[in-house]
Protein backbone atom coordinates (compact mmCIF):
# COMPACT_ATOMS: atom_id res chain seq x y z
CA UNK A 1 0.00 0.00 0.00
CA UNK A 2 1.07 3.49 -1.17
CA UNK A 3 0.70 6.79 1.15
CA UNK A 4 -1.30 7.55 -2.10
CA UNK A 5 -3.54 4.92 -1.53
CA UNK A 6 -3.81 5.43 2.20
CA UNK A 7 -4.83 9.17 0.92
CA UNK A 8 -7.42 7.79 -1.67
CA UNK A 9 -9.43 6.01 1.23
CA UNK A 10 -10.30 9.11 2.94
CA UNK A 11 -9.66 12.40 0.35
CA UNK A 12 -11.43 12.32 -2.65
CA UNK A 13 -8.51 11.04 -5.47
CA UNK A 14 -6.35 11.07 -2.37
CA UNK A 15 -5.53 15.22 -2.67
CA UNK A 16 -7.41 18.19 -1.56
CA UNK A 17 -6.51 19.63 -5.19
CA UNK A 18 -7.40 17.71 -8.14
CA UNK A 19 -4.10 18.43 -10.21
CA UNK A 20 -2.21 17.46 -7.41
CA UNK A 21 -3.48 13.32 -8.49
CA UNK A 22 -1.14 12.94 -11.58
CA UNK A 23 -4.29 12.17 -13.58
CA UNK A 24 -3.11 13.70 -16.61
CA UNK A 25 0.56 12.37 -16.57
CA UNK A 26 0.02 8.78 -15.02
CA UNK A 27 1.28 7.45 -11.92
CA UNK A 28 1.16 8.32 -7.96
CA UNK A 29 2.33 11.69 -6.70
CA UNK A 30 5.35 11.94 -4.52
CA UNK A 31 4.35 12.94 -0.74
CA UNK A 32 6.46 15.90 0.21
CA UNK A 33 8.34 15.66 3.58
CA UNK A 34 9.66 19.33 3.74
CA UNK A 35 11.02 22.02 1.25
CA UNK A 36 13.97 24.16 1.31
CA UNK A 37 15.31 27.21 -0.97
CA UNK A 38 14.58 25.38 -4.56
CA UNK A 39 13.95 22.02 -3.52
CA UNK A 40 11.28 19.73 -2.25
CA UNK A 41 11.99 16.51 -0.61
CA UNK A 42 9.80 13.72 -0.67
CA UNK A 43 9.14 11.12 2.17
CA UNK A 44 11.63 8.35 0.20
CA UNK A 45 14.67 10.94 0.85
CA UNK A 46 14.55 11.99 -2.78
CA UNK A 47 15.27 15.84 -3.54
CA UNK A 48 13.79 17.62 -6.47
CA UNK A 49 14.75 20.92 -8.08
CA UNK A 50 11.01 22.40 -7.63
CA UNK A 51 9.21 24.19 -9.99
CA UNK A 52 5.77 24.24 -9.00
CA UNK A 53 6.79 26.34 -5.79
CA UNK A 54 3.17 25.67 -4.86
CA UNK A 55 1.53 26.81 -7.52
CA UNK A 56 3.17 30.35 -7.75
CA UNK A 57 3.16 31.36 -3.75
CA UNK A 58 6.64 30.56 -3.23
CA UNK A 59 8.52 33.21 -4.93
CA UNK A 60 11.28 33.32 -2.61
CA UNK A 61 11.61 29.42 -2.76
CA UNK A 62 10.65 27.28 0.48
CA UNK A 63 10.96 27.99 3.95
CA UNK A 64 12.46 31.16 3.07
CA UNK A 65 13.86 32.46 7.06
CA UNK A 66 12.71 35.60 7.00
CA UNK A 67 9.19 34.60 6.12
CA UNK A 68 9.34 31.80 8.48
CA UNK A 69 10.71 33.72 11.39
CA UNK A 70 7.85 36.33 11.05
CA UNK A 71 4.88 33.49 11.29
CA UNK A 72 6.90 31.85 14.33
CA UNK A 73 7.52 35.13 16.03
CA UNK A 74 3.37 35.51 14.89
CA UNK A 75 2.78 31.67 16.49
CA UNK A 76 4.10 32.58 19.37
CA UNK A 77 1.02 34.99 20.57
CA UNK A 78 -1.52 33.01 19.67
CA UNK A 79 -3.18 32.48 15.99
CA UNK A 80 -6.28 33.85 15.40
CA UNK A 81 -8.21 36.45 17.07
CA UNK A 82 -11.71 37.47 15.19
CA UNK A 83 -10.85 41.51 15.93
CA UNK A 84 -8.22 43.59 14.02
CA UNK A 85 -4.28 43.53 14.53
CA UNK A 86 -2.02 46.29 13.23
CA UNK A 87 -0.46 43.56 10.63
CA UNK A 88 -3.89 43.89 8.69
CA UNK A 89 -3.49 47.20 7.82
CA UNK A 90 0.26 46.93 7.64
CA UNK A 91 -0.05 44.11 4.68
CA UNK A 92 -3.03 46.72 2.93
CA UNK A 93 -0.47 48.92 3.06
CA UNK A 94 2.15 47.79 1.76
CA UNK A 95 -0.41 46.36 -1.07
CA UNK A 96 -2.18 49.99 -1.78
CA UNK A 97 1.47 51.52 -1.97
CA UNK A 98 2.47 49.15 -4.78
CA UNK A 99 -0.51 48.58 -6.79
CA UNK A 100 -1.61 52.44 -7.26
CA UNK A 101 -5.28 50.91 -8.50
CA UNK A 102 -5.88 49.59 -5.64
CA UNK A 103 -7.07 52.56 -2.98
CA UNK A 104 -8.41 50.40 -0.51
CA UNK A 105 -8.11 46.15 0.00
CA UNK A 106 -10.11 43.36 1.91
CA UNK A 107 -8.39 40.21 2.72
CA UNK A 108 -9.95 36.80 2.17
CA UNK A 109 -8.33 33.23 2.28
CA UNK A 110 -7.98 32.03 -0.86
CA UNK A 111 -8.13 33.06 -4.83
CA UNK A 112 -11.60 31.54 -5.47
CA UNK A 113 -13.40 33.77 -2.53
CA UNK A 114 -11.24 36.66 -3.78
CA UNK A 115 -12.37 36.63 -7.21
CA UNK A 116 -16.02 35.33 -6.34
CA UNK A 117 -16.35 38.52 -4.01
CA UNK A 118 -14.85 40.84 -6.69
CA UNK A 119 -17.73 39.69 -9.03
CA UNK A 120 -19.92 40.29 -6.30
CA UNK A 121 -18.89 43.50 -5.99
CA UNK A 122 -18.76 44.08 -9.86
CA UNK A 123 -22.68 43.46 -10.14
CA UNK A 124 -23.44 45.60 -6.85
CA UNK A 125 -21.22 48.70 -8.13
CA UNK A 126 -22.79 48.80 -11.47
CA UNK A 127 -26.57 46.93 -10.88
CA UNK A 128 -25.80 44.45 -14.01
CA UNK A 129 -25.91 40.45 -13.58
CA UNK A 130 -23.93 39.21 -16.58
CA UNK A 131 -20.18 38.44 -16.66
CA UNK A 132 -17.55 37.84 -19.26
CA UNK A 133 -14.76 35.61 -18.67
CA UNK A 134 -12.28 34.15 -21.51
CA UNK A 135 -12.33 30.28 -22.12
CA UNK A 136 -9.18 28.90 -20.76
CA UNK A 137 -8.51 31.23 -18.09
CA UNK A 138 -9.11 30.08 -14.60
CA UNK A 139 -10.60 31.74 -12.01
CA UNK A 140 -11.31 29.79 -8.78
CA UNK A 141 -14.36 27.47 -8.57
CA UNK A 142 -16.84 29.42 -7.61
CA UNK A 143 -19.91 28.26 -9.42
CA UNK A 144 -20.45 31.65 -12.07
CA UNK A 145 -17.02 31.10 -13.15
CA UNK A 146 -17.27 27.23 -13.88
CA UNK A 147 -17.78 27.57 -17.10
CA UNK A 148 -15.55 25.83 -19.50
CA UNK A 149 -13.05 26.79 -17.00
CA UNK A 150 -9.13 25.54 -17.79
CA UNK A 151 -6.91 24.29 -15.69
CA UNK A 152 -7.35 21.29 -14.01
CA UNK A 153 -10.68 21.05 -15.25
CA UNK A 154 -9.31 21.46 -18.80
CA UNK A 155 -6.85 18.54 -18.10
CA UNK A 156 -9.98 16.19 -17.37
CA UNK A 157 -11.64 17.27 -20.66
CA UNK A 158 -14.45 18.29 -18.89
CA UNK A 159 -15.99 21.81 -20.18
CA UNK A 160 -18.22 22.51 -16.91
CA UNK A 161 -18.76 20.99 -13.50
CA UNK A 162 -21.83 18.49 -12.66
CA UNK A 163 -23.42 20.89 -9.59
CA UNK A 164 -23.23 24.18 -11.02
CA UNK A 165 -26.87 25.42 -11.79
CA UNK A 166 -27.75 26.17 -15.25
CA UNK A 167 -29.24 28.89 -14.19
CA UNK A 168 -26.24 30.05 -12.55
CA UNK A 169 -23.92 29.55 -15.54
CA UNK A 170 -25.92 31.56 -17.74
CA UNK A 171 -24.97 34.90 -16.34
CA UNK A 172 -21.08 34.00 -17.93
CA UNK A 173 -20.52 34.67 -21.00
CA UNK A 174 -17.39 33.12 -22.67
CA UNK A 175 -14.91 34.97 -24.84
CA UNK A 176 -11.94 34.41 -26.24
CA UNK A 177 -8.36 35.57 -25.07
CA UNK A 178 -6.75 37.55 -27.46
CA UNK A 179 -9.48 38.17 -29.70
CA UNK A 180 -11.44 41.86 -28.37
CA UNK A 181 -13.85 41.31 -31.48
CA UNK A 182 -15.03 38.26 -29.41
CA UNK A 183 -15.32 40.60 -26.57
CA UNK A 184 -16.88 43.25 -28.04
CA UNK A 185 -19.71 40.84 -29.93
CA UNK A 186 -20.70 40.16 -26.82
CA UNK A 187 -21.44 43.50 -25.55
CA UNK A 188 -22.86 44.44 -28.64
CA UNK A 189 -25.40 41.47 -27.96
CA UNK A 190 -26.12 42.26 -24.47
CA UNK A 191 -26.13 45.87 -23.58
CA UNK A 192 -26.35 47.29 -19.89
CA UNK A 193 -26.13 43.98 -18.85
CA UNK A 194 -22.82 43.58 -18.67
CA UNK A 195 -21.32 44.34 -14.98
CA UNK A 196 -17.86 43.00 -16.04
CA UNK A 197 -14.75 41.44 -17.64
CA UNK A 198 -12.46 39.25 -16.10
CA UNK A 199 -9.53 38.48 -17.24
CA UNK A 200 -6.20 37.03 -16.56
CA UNK A 201 -3.74 39.61 -17.80
CA UNK A 202 -0.84 37.14 -18.64
CA UNK A 203 -3.41 33.81 -19.19
CA UNK A 204 -1.24 31.24 -16.81
CA UNK A 205 -3.81 28.49 -16.53
CA UNK A 206 -3.46 27.11 -20.02
CA UNK A 207 0.39 27.16 -19.88
CA UNK A 208 1.56 30.56 -20.55
CA UNK A 209 -0.19 33.25 -22.86
CA UNK A 210 0.67 36.82 -22.89
CA UNK A 211 -1.64 39.15 -24.13
CA UNK A 212 -0.65 40.61 -27.65
CA UNK A 213 -1.76 43.48 -29.55
CA UNK A 214 -2.65 45.94 -26.72
CA UNK A 215 -5.28 43.05 -25.76
CA UNK A 216 -5.71 44.72 -22.38
CA UNK A 217 -6.03 48.24 -23.28
CA UNK A 218 -8.31 47.21 -25.79
CA UNK A 219 -10.78 45.62 -22.82
CA UNK A 220 -10.34 48.77 -20.73
CA UNK A 221 -11.47 50.70 -23.82
CA UNK A 222 -14.38 48.19 -24.40
CA UNK A 223 -15.14 47.98 -20.47
CA UNK A 224 -15.30 51.81 -20.07
CA UNK A 225 -17.39 52.59 -23.32
CA UNK A 226 -20.30 50.10 -22.08
CA UNK A 227 -20.16 51.11 -18.09
CA UNK A 228 -18.41 47.70 -17.27
CA UNK A 229 -15.85 47.04 -14.60
CA UNK A 230 -12.50 45.86 -15.83
CA UNK A 231 -11.45 42.86 -13.38
CA UNK A 232 -7.68 41.41 -13.16
CA UNK A 233 -7.43 38.24 -11.94
CA UNK A 234 -3.70 39.09 -10.79
CA UNK A 235 -3.09 35.72 -8.70
CA UNK A 236 -0.66 34.59 -10.23
CA UNK A 237 0.51 37.83 -12.20
CA UNK A 238 0.31 39.91 -9.08
CA UNK A 239 3.86 40.39 -7.84
CA UNK A 240 5.27 37.79 -10.44
CA UNK A 241 5.40 39.94 -13.13
CA UNK A 242 6.83 43.22 -11.38
CA UNK A 243 5.69 45.05 -7.81
CA UNK A 244 3.04 46.02 -9.45
CA UNK A 245 1.94 43.09 -10.69
CA UNK A 246 0.62 42.78 -14.60
CA UNK A 247 -1.20 46.61 -14.78
CA UNK A 248 2.17 48.01 -14.20
CA UNK A 249 4.12 45.75 -16.40
CA UNK A 250 1.56 46.27 -19.44
CA UNK A 251 0.20 50.23 -17.92
CA UNK A 252 -3.28 49.15 -18.03
CA UNK A 253 -5.44 50.13 -15.13
CA UNK A 254 -7.94 47.92 -13.96
CA UNK A 255 -11.05 48.57 -11.48
CA UNK A 256 -10.85 45.89 -9.23
CA UNK A 257 -8.16 43.53 -8.83
CA UNK A 258 -7.95 40.09 -7.11
CA UNK A 259 -4.74 38.95 -5.68
CA UNK A 260 -3.87 35.81 -3.93
CA UNK A 261 -0.55 33.46 -4.16
CA UNK A 262 2.31 35.39 -3.69
CA UNK A 263 0.86 37.68 -0.75
CA UNK A 264 0.32 34.64 1.22
CA UNK A 265 4.00 33.88 1.19
CA UNK A 266 2.79 30.17 1.14
CA UNK A 267 0.11 30.78 3.76
CA UNK A 268 -3.81 31.22 2.15
CA UNK A 269 -4.23 34.43 1.59
CA UNK A 270 -6.23 36.63 -1.28
CA UNK A 271 -7.19 39.60 -1.46
CA UNK A 272 -9.68 41.90 -3.68
CA UNK A 273 -9.31 45.60 -4.13
CA UNK A 274 -9.70 48.77 -6.71
CA UNK A 275 -10.44 51.91 -6.44
CA UNK A 276 -12.42 53.64 -2.88
CA UNK A 277 -15.43 54.98 -4.73
CA UNK A 278 -15.79 50.98 -5.59
CA UNK A 279 -14.41 49.53 -2.63
CA UNK A 280 -16.60 51.46 -0.18
CA UNK A 281 -19.52 49.25 -1.56
CA UNK A 282 -17.94 46.03 0.91
CA UNK A 283 -19.68 45.94 4.09
CA UNK A 284 -19.60 46.76 6.40
CA UNK A 285 -19.03 50.36 5.01
CA UNK A 286 -21.16 49.56 1.95
CA UNK A 287 -23.71 47.24 1.59
CA UNK A 288 -21.98 44.42 -0.51
CA UNK A 289 -22.16 41.44 1.63
CA UNK A 290 -18.55 39.52 2.19
CA UNK A 291 -17.29 38.27 5.52
CA UNK A 292 -14.07 35.62 7.08
CA UNK A 293 -13.96 33.88 9.96
CA UNK A 294 -10.31 33.59 9.56
CA UNK A 295 -10.05 36.37 7.17
CA UNK A 296 -7.01 38.75 7.59
CA UNK A 297 -5.73 35.76 9.95
CA UNK A 298 -2.36 36.79 11.80
CA UNK A 299 -0.06 34.13 10.65
CA UNK A 300 -0.89 34.62 7.02
CA UNK A 301 -0.25 38.70 7.31
CA UNK A 302 3.32 37.82 9.02
CA UNK A 303 3.90 35.32 5.82
CA UNK A 304 2.46 38.38 3.64
CA UNK A 305 4.49 41.46 4.82
CA UNK A 306 7.63 39.27 5.50
CA UNK A 307 7.42 38.19 1.76
CA UNK A 308 6.00 41.80 0.05
CA UNK A 309 8.67 43.37 1.87
CA UNK A 310 11.55 41.33 0.54
CA UNK A 311 10.21 41.86 -3.25
CA UNK A 312 11.52 45.54 -2.25
CA UNK A 313 14.83 45.07 -1.89
CA UNK A 314 16.29 46.76 -5.51
CA UNK A 315 17.05 44.54 -8.69
CA UNK A 316 14.89 41.82 -7.10
CA UNK A 317 12.68 41.44 -10.68
CA UNK A 318 15.70 41.65 -12.61
CA UNK A 319 17.75 39.26 -10.95
CA UNK A 320 14.84 36.87 -11.15
CA UNK A 321 14.33 37.41 -14.74
CA UNK A 322 17.67 36.71 -15.62
CA UNK A 323 17.42 33.07 -13.65
CA UNK A 324 13.90 32.60 -16.42
CA UNK A 325 15.61 33.71 -19.25
CA UNK A 326 18.89 31.65 -18.67
CA UNK A 327 16.59 29.02 -18.48
CA UNK A 328 14.56 29.63 -21.26
CA UNK A 329 18.03 30.49 -23.75
CA UNK A 330 18.92 26.66 -22.15
CA UNK A 331 15.70 24.77 -23.28
CA UNK A 332 15.82 26.80 -26.38
CA UNK A 333 19.58 25.73 -27.29
CA UNK A 334 18.56 21.90 -26.51
CA UNK A 335 15.79 21.93 -28.35
CA UNK A 336 17.21 23.64 -31.67
CA UNK A 337 20.43 21.39 -31.11
CA UNK A 338 18.28 18.63 -31.25
CA UNK A 339 15.96 19.83 -33.77
CA UNK A 340 12.75 20.23 -31.99
CA UNK A 341 10.29 23.51 -32.43
CA UNK A 342 8.32 23.03 -29.11
CA UNK A 343 6.87 26.41 -28.25
CA UNK A 344 8.44 28.00 -25.63
CA UNK A 345 6.09 30.83 -23.89
CA UNK A 346 7.70 32.75 -21.27
CA UNK A 347 7.35 36.04 -19.24
CA UNK A 348 9.41 36.97 -16.63
CA UNK A 349 9.68 34.14 -14.14
CA UNK A 350 6.80 32.05 -15.79
CA UNK A 351 7.23 30.24 -18.73
CA UNK A 352 5.35 27.00 -19.84
CA UNK A 353 6.95 24.65 -22.66
CA UNK A 354 3.95 23.71 -25.14
CA UNK A 355 4.66 20.10 -26.78
CA UNK A 356 3.31 22.06 -30.30
CA UNK A 357 5.11 23.55 -33.03
CA UNK A 358 2.17 26.32 -33.21
CA UNK A 359 2.68 29.61 -32.29
CA UNK A 360 0.90 29.66 -28.41
CA UNK A 361 -1.22 32.88 -28.38
CA UNK A 362 -4.39 31.76 -27.54
CA UNK A 363 -6.83 28.95 -25.86
CA UNK A 364 -7.08 26.94 -29.40
CA UNK A 365 -3.62 27.26 -29.88
CA UNK A 366 -2.95 26.16 -26.25
CA UNK A 367 -5.04 23.20 -26.37
CA UNK A 368 -2.95 21.98 -29.94
CA UNK A 369 -0.32 20.89 -27.47
CA UNK A 370 0.16 17.36 -26.68
CA UNK A 371 -0.74 16.19 -23.35
CA UNK A 372 0.66 13.05 -23.97
CA UNK A 373 3.99 14.00 -24.74
CA UNK A 374 3.84 16.32 -22.01
CA UNK A 375 3.52 13.69 -19.71
CA UNK A 376 6.58 11.59 -21.12
CA UNK A 377 8.64 15.02 -20.52
CA UNK A 378 7.37 15.62 -17.23
CA UNK A 379 8.04 11.57 -15.85
CA UNK A 380 11.63 11.92 -17.37
CA UNK A 381 12.62 15.36 -15.63
CA UNK A 382 10.95 13.80 -12.29
CA UNK A 383 12.96 11.03 -12.88
CA UNK A 384 15.95 13.53 -13.45
CA UNK A 385 15.34 15.14 -9.75
CA UNK A 386 13.24 17.98 -11.59
CA UNK A 387 10.08 18.90 -10.11
CA UNK A 388 7.38 20.26 -13.27
CA UNK A 389 3.66 21.04 -12.84
CA UNK A 390 1.94 17.18 -13.51
CA UNK A 391 0.07 19.20 -16.03
CA UNK A 392 0.41 20.95 -19.96
CA UNK A 393 -1.42 23.36 -18.99
CA UNK A 394 0.57 24.94 -16.28
CA UNK A 395 2.82 27.58 -15.85
CA UNK A 396 6.30 26.72 -14.59
CA UNK A 397 7.45 28.70 -11.72
CA UNK A 398 11.35 29.88 -10.82
CA UNK A 399 11.72 31.57 -7.40
CA UNK A 400 14.61 33.89 -5.91
CA UNK A 401 16.08 30.31 -4.32
CA UNK A 402 16.91 28.46 -7.82
CA UNK A 403 21.03 28.94 -8.14
CA UNK A 404 22.71 29.06 -11.62
CA UNK A 405 23.44 25.41 -10.04
CA UNK A 406 20.01 24.39 -10.33
CA UNK A 407 19.88 26.05 -13.31
CA UNK A 408 22.39 24.04 -15.11
CA UNK A 409 21.20 20.86 -13.50
CA UNK A 410 17.84 21.70 -15.08
CA UNK A 411 18.58 22.48 -18.65
CA UNK A 412 20.52 19.57 -18.62
CA UNK A 413 17.72 17.34 -17.80
CA UNK A 414 15.76 19.03 -19.95
CA UNK A 415 18.19 18.00 -23.33
CA UNK A 416 18.49 14.65 -21.62
CA UNK A 417 14.73 13.95 -21.30
CA UNK A 418 13.89 15.77 -24.89
CA UNK A 419 16.91 13.45 -25.76
CA UNK A 420 14.79 10.24 -24.99
CA UNK A 421 11.45 10.99 -25.36
C1 LIG B 1 -4.86 29.86 -8.36
C2 LIG B 1 -5.75 30.79 -9.07
C3 LIG B 1 -7.03 31.10 -8.59
C4 LIG B 1 -7.66 30.39 -7.42
O1 LIG B 1 -6.98 30.59 -6.24
P1 LIG B 1 -7.21 29.53 -5.06
O2 LIG B 1 -6.43 30.11 -3.93
O3 LIG B 1 -6.68 28.22 -5.58
O4 LIG B 1 -8.66 29.46 -4.80
C5 LIG B 1 -7.75 32.07 -9.25
N1 LIG B 1 -7.27 32.71 -10.31
C6 LIG B 1 -6.04 32.43 -10.81
C7 LIG B 1 -5.53 33.19 -11.99
C8 LIG B 1 -5.26 31.44 -10.22
O5 LIG B 1 -4.09 31.14 -10.76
Amino acid sequence: MSLFDDAKKVIPGGVNSPVRAFASVGGEPYFVERGYGSKVVDTNGKEYIDYVCSWGPLILGHCDQDVIRAVKECADKGTSYGAPTVRETKLAELITEMIPSIEMVRMVNSGTEAVMSAIRLARGFTNRDMIIKFEGCYHGHSDGLLVKAGSGLLTFGAPSSPGVPVSIAGNTLIAQYNDISTVDKLFLEYPGKIACVIVEPVAANMGVVPPEDNFLQKLKTSCEREGALLIFDEIITGFRLSLSGAQGYYGVTPDITALGKIIGGGLPVAAYGGRREIMKLVSPSGSVYQAGTLSGNPLAMAAGIATLEKLKTPGFYKKLKEKSDYLRCGMDENMSKLGLKYTLNSIESLSCLFFTEHKVDSYQTAISADTKIYAKYFHGMLERGIALAPAQFEAMFVSAAHTDADLDTTIKAHYETLKNL
